[in-house]
């Protein structure tokens, strides 16, 4: 398979940004909204937005459990920012109605950054990213608290880990999607080409 069919969750969030990062890294990106959309899919991206807003939207769209199933499926998922919260099996700071997919043994605290920072830009070593450090734009940044024994960590930031990957889910912090610079889709859609 050269060109894996990608979908990004349109629910809510940058999802447009996604879809260009994705054909630029050859895959064929598609938004995603309906249960039955995840079956024609190798593939999917979480983007970054509010998690809380996109966890009711799963919710009243009736994509909980499709998304829930794909993930378990072992399909490649990867979240950014508030995808990485949707990606988590637990959360901190969370709405007590906040739902997530799961995927990843870990847990998340919401806006961890961004309480000490809204917004800020830092140069972020990700392991199995050749070339040098990605730019890593944090926007009201989630970090991981801690990780299970079958997540990695691919990446810290002031001593909070900011990227996991744990089998075929990947998760990061901060918005790749917002650069020029596209390396970590390339290896999200590297993932997906040696699942399919
Ligand atoms: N703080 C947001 C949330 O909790 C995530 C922010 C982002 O995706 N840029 O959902």
């Amino acid at each position: 398979m050269t060109t894996p069919t990608i979908g990004v969750l349109a629910l809510q969030g940058d999802v447009r940004e996604h879809l260009k990062a994705l054909a630029d890294t050859g895959a064929q990106g598609r938004p995603v909204r309906r249960a039955e959309e995840l079956d024609a899919i190798d593939g999917l991206v979480i983007p970054g937005g509010e998690s809380t807003t996109m966890s009711k939207l799963a919710v009243v769209f009736g994509m909980l459990e499709p998304l829930r199933a794909f993930v378990r499926a072992g399909k490649p998922v990867y979240g950014t920012c508030a995808g990485m919260i949707m990606v988590a099996d637990k959360l901190l700071d969370a709405r007590e109605d906040q739902e997530t997919f799961g995927g990843i043994d870990m847990i998340v605290r919401r806006n961890a950054f961004g309480r000490q920072n809204e917004s800020f830009e830092a140069a972020i070593d990700v392991a199995g990213i050749p070339g040098g450090p990605v730019e890593g734009v944090f926007i009201r940044a989630p970090w991981v608290e801690s990780v299970g024994a079958e997540a990695e960590v691919l990446a810290t930031y002031d001593g909070h880990t900011v990227a996991v990957r744990q089998g075929n889910v990947l998760a990061t912090s901060f918005h790749p999607e917002l650069t020029g610079d596209h390396r970590v889709h390339a290896l999200f859609v590297d993932m997906v080409r040696h699942t399919v």
